[in-house]
This record gives C-alpha cells, structure tokens and sequence, in this order.
C-alpha cells in the first residue's frame, strides 16, 4: 500500500490541521486523541510517511526507530502512567481495523483497560 499523503495525520505534521500536542522529538509526535477511550489515550506518530507498523519496523532508519520508541517512553512518562500501566496498541489494516493510514501507536491508560482483545460478537 502507498502512503497516502493527504491523510489526517500527514496534515497534522505538516501543520495544516491542529493537535494537541503531548510530546516532539526528531522522529515522533504524540498528541491526544481526538476521540479518547480512556483518560490518557495519546496517539504517537513517526514523522516519516510509513502506512503501517511493518512499513516502519522494515524501511524506517535506526534513528527513527530509537526516536519513535523513545517517545513512546517519554508519552508514558509525562502522562504519569509509569507505575499505573498502561497499553500500547497499533491497528494495521482491515483485520486490525487501521482507520488512519499513517503508522500510530495508541498509548491508553488511567484506568483499568481490561481484557486485551474483546470479542467482536
Ligand atoms: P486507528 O483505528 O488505529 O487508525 O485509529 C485512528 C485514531 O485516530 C482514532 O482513535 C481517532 O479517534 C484518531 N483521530 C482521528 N482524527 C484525529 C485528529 N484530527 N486528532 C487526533 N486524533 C484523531
């Protein structure tokens, strides 16, 4: 799958659309998610035009790499959810249910999750 430039979070790293900006280094924004499922859900992006996790993990830079896992750490970090945990989640394609087609982690916490996978029936 091609990277899609128009999409929403391409737009936001180039400035066109705001975000509530929670973290920046070199490779990665974090900012909150617009539709929060839970007290801290925060979206982290590599700066790069990857689509998917494999697209990052096979093409992207070590820096990148380093960079985009570090952000995750500083996210969870300022948004206190160090010692309270918390989960990392990213949804590549149809089964994964990938809306946005620009690679994202979601970092959900402040409260009990649950069960990892919920049934879909
Ligand atoms: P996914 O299903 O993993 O692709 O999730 C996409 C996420 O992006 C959803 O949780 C949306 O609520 C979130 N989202 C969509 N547009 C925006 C936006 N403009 N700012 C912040 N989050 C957004």
């Amino acid at each position: 799958m091609s990277y899609d430039s128009e999409n929403i979070f391409a737009k936001i790293l180039r400035g066109e659309i705001p975000c509530d900006k929670v973290y920046e280094n070199d490779h990665a924004l974090a900012f909150n998610d617009i539709g929060p499922q839970a007290p801290v859900h925060v979206l982290i992006i590599p700066k790069g035009e990857y689509v998917s996790s494999s697209d990052f993990s096979a093409t992207a830079s070590d820096a990148e790499l380093a960079g985009f896992l570090r952000a995750i750490h500083a996210v969870a970090e300022k948004t206190g959810v160090l010692e309270s945990g918390y989960r990392l989640i990213a949804n590549a394609g149809e089964d994964g249910h990938q809306e946005v087609p620009h690679f994202h982690v979601h970092l959900v916490g402040g409260r009990r999750i649950g069960r990892m996978i919920q049934r879909a029936d």
